[in-house]
């Protein structure tokens, strides 16, 4: 029992939480490095949200509002720390959400889905197929989720995948806290902020905005000023340190 008075209890339920997810197979053992990297950039982000991620946030919610085929796509990490905020980004944007795995079986695809639609999300069933040009089985998806997504919303993706997705003329919005990550370099659109807060945000945007704002919100980014807002913000943390 991981007493309250820690000063690092929610990080460290989070990891219980995710060791347990890993006995039953929902996270793989390597999902479990991922999340160590990025806990190491959430502490060197301040583990808040910044200005620009927020900015960023306001940006993926347009995105996702404004696409004709917007889809979520889901893995381990992902459902296990964030199944019942997915739903409610998936209700907010409209989104199609479908599992997609790196370290592909059935029996983890089923039970990401179970996880999932015992929350409320509405998951894409079906037939997958390597409509993604890559080898391996991260190549595979469904024709009506990524492979027919205008948008496609990828938490703690594959740098590979993101850059295939990208060659496929996707717009990718990543959601991942490494803001060096070849994911966070190639996307569209990186959000570089932890997922459990970055999808509240999101949902939150897509039901302020209005249709009249979106093309102003939309008109004016690039993924490289998040990029340099994130790395200016550790800078200017460490010199302080440093002071
Ligand atoms: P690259 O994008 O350079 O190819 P990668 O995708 O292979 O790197 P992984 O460790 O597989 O690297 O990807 C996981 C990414 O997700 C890491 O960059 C990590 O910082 C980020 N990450 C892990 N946990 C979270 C979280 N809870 N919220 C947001 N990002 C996270
Ligand atoms: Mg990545």
């Amino acid at each position: 029992m991981i007493p309250k008075t820690h000063p690092r209890y929610r990080s460290l339920v989070t990891r219980e939480h995710l060791a347990t997810c890993a006995k039953t197979g929902i996270v793989s053992l390597e999902g479990l490095t991922a999340h160590g990297r990025g806990e190491a950039f959430d502490y060197l982000l301040g583990e808040a949200s910044t200005p620009s991620a927020l900015r960023a946030e306001k940006i993926a919610a347009a995105l996702l509002l404004s696409a004709r085929h917007p889809v979520i796509s889901v893995n381990g990490n992902t459902a296990a720390l964030a199944a019942e905020a997915i739903a409610a980004l998936q209700q907010a944007s409209g989104s199609i959400v479908e599992v997609n795995l790196f370290h592909r079986t059935e029996e983890r695809i089923d039970s990401i889905t179970r996880l999932l639609e015992k929350h409320g999300v509405k998951v894409l069933s079906g037939e997958v197929s390597r409509f993604i040009p890559l080898d391996h089985d991260r190549g595979l998806c469904h024709h009506d989720g990524m492979y027919s997504a205008d948008v496609i919303l990828v938490p703690l993706e594959d740098g590979d995948r993101a850059e295939a997705l990208i060659k496929m003329g996707k717009t990718v919005i990543a959601i991942d806290l490494n803001p060096l990550s070849r994911t966070t370099r190639t996307c569209t659109l990186p959000v570089i902020d932890e997922v459990t807060r970055a999808i509240p945000h999101i949902t939150r945007f897509c039901k302020e905005i209005t249709e009249e704002e979106i093309p102003d919100i939309l008109s004016n980014y690039t993924g490289t000023e998040f990029i340099r807002d994130a790395l200016e913000y550790i800078r200017r943390k460490l010199q302080d340190v440093l002071d």
